[in-house]
């Protein structure tokens, strides 16, 4: 491996397997949907410049952000193309959000008011689209007064008021049981049937990952996916498997800092939650959970050193973690070890981190501190 000799620890993004999750996803839903990656949260931790540096070739119909500075970072990156907060505003954000000509999401109607003032004072056109609520309960109108609802924002809109969108959220697309989303697709429906406004003029958006690859009949005008193109498994208790499994893109690595034989007995970490049961030789690596290599590992997660994988010994610390080499007595301090993604014929997921932590491949993404340094990895570096 030749990465930066001076690093200790840090991130790999394959931009290659991102784009190749992309195109998986155009596949399955066909030439017709728009695709609007997700790209919160730092672009589901890998560090939202490198996630639109392996997209933007893709040419995607827009982008999708929680938040107003999370959509203001992407102009800033020099994105032109349509960028949508997918997430209600914070009342007191919108004049951020017009000033970077973002499209807002409007769940309830003041919240249009503070948006269309805003976007007035500005002198700019205020878009929207409008999020319904079919059973996910964070924010969107209520499908039940759709009447009500939609004729009250049709009457405030104009030549530079638009309405250009209209989405809700599945609650339960990785669940096996495909049931709540077919209801909450038929209420979906119901909504769009009794708009007084033509569906034709609006960009209808409905599935995130799990629901795009399992549902493409769900695809409408978009499809709105997250956690597939970063190498997460939108539904990793599925059987049988609906869709391909995404490509790894990321990599979490460190280098051994020091290698020691110690006798039977030998403790290791706070706690002494281990105890060598004979000889053993031990590595050691300046990663923690501070990176966000989480605690619950300890003696648990596994890592991987030259092709082959070894255990996590010891309680995680926050700076360092320990792993039994006894089986590979050839490692030495320098080697790298892998504790996300793939080094030689062995791969460790992240789901498969997330499960031993109990929880699922978002959080341990999104969980990545900024003190591992991100490198994009690459062979065609214009995809
Ligand atoms: C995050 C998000 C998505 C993407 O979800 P994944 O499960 O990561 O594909 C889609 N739509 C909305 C509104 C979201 O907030």
């Amino acid at each position: 491996m030749s990465i930066e000799p001076e690093l200790h620890a840090w991130v790999e993004v394959d931009l290659d397997a991102l784009r190749e999750n992309y195109r998986t996803v155009r596949r399955v839903v066909g030439s017709h949907a728009g695709i609007i990656p997700m790209v919160k949260g730092n672009g589901y931790g890998l560090g939202v410049e490198h996630v639109i540096h392996a997209l933007e070739p893709m040419d995607p119909f827009a982008y999708g952000v929680a938040t107003v500075p999370e959509g203001v970072e992407l102009r800033e990156l020099g994105i032109e193309r349509p960028v949508f907060n997918l997430s209600p505003t914070s009342p007191g954000d919108e004049e951020s959000a017009a000033r970077a000509e973002l499209v807002v999401s409007i769940s309830d109607l003041e919240a249009l008011d503070r948006w269309i003032a805003a976007c007035r004072a500005l002198g700019r056109r205020a878009d929207f689209h409008v999020e319904v609520d079919t059973g996910m309960g964070r924010c969107g109108f209520d499908r039940r007064e759709t009447k009500q609802w939609a004729e009250a924002i049709l009457s405030r809109c104009g030549p530079d008021v638009r309405w250009q969108g209209i989405f809700t959220h599945f609650y339960g697309a990785d669940d096996p049981d495909w049931s709540g989303t077919r209801t909450q697709w038929e209420r979906f429906n119901d909504v769009l049937a009794q708009l007084p406004i033509s569906r034709e003029d609006l960009l209808v958006h409905v599935t995130n990952s799990a629901g795009a690859l399992r549902g493409p009949e769900y695809a409408a005008d978009a499809v709105r996916p997250g956690i597939y193109l970063y190498g997460g498994d939108p539904a990793p208790g599925l059987e049988p498997r609906e869709f391909p499994s995404p490509r790894q893109v990321v990599a979490v690595r460190a280098r051994l800092l020091t290698v020691r034989e110690v006798p039977a007995e030998s403790t290791v970490g706070y706690g002494a939650t281990y105890v060598a049961e004979g000889p053993q030789r031990w590595g050691t690596i300046g990663v923690g959970y501070a990176d966000g290599i989480r605690r619950a590992l300890s003696n648990r997660g596994q890592a991987i050193v030259r092709g082959r994988r070894v255990p996590i010994i010891g309680r995680v610390s926050m700076n360092v973690i320990v792993v039994d080499l006894t089986s590979l007595p050839d490692v030495r301090a320098g080697d790298v070890v892998t504790l996300i993604g793939n080094d030689g014929d062995e791969t460790i997921t992240v789901d498969e981190v997330a499960e031993h932590v109990g929880t699922i491949g978002y959080e341990i993404l999104t969980g990545l501190t900024p003190r591992l340094p991100r490198l994009e990895i690459a062979d065609d570096p214009n995809g």
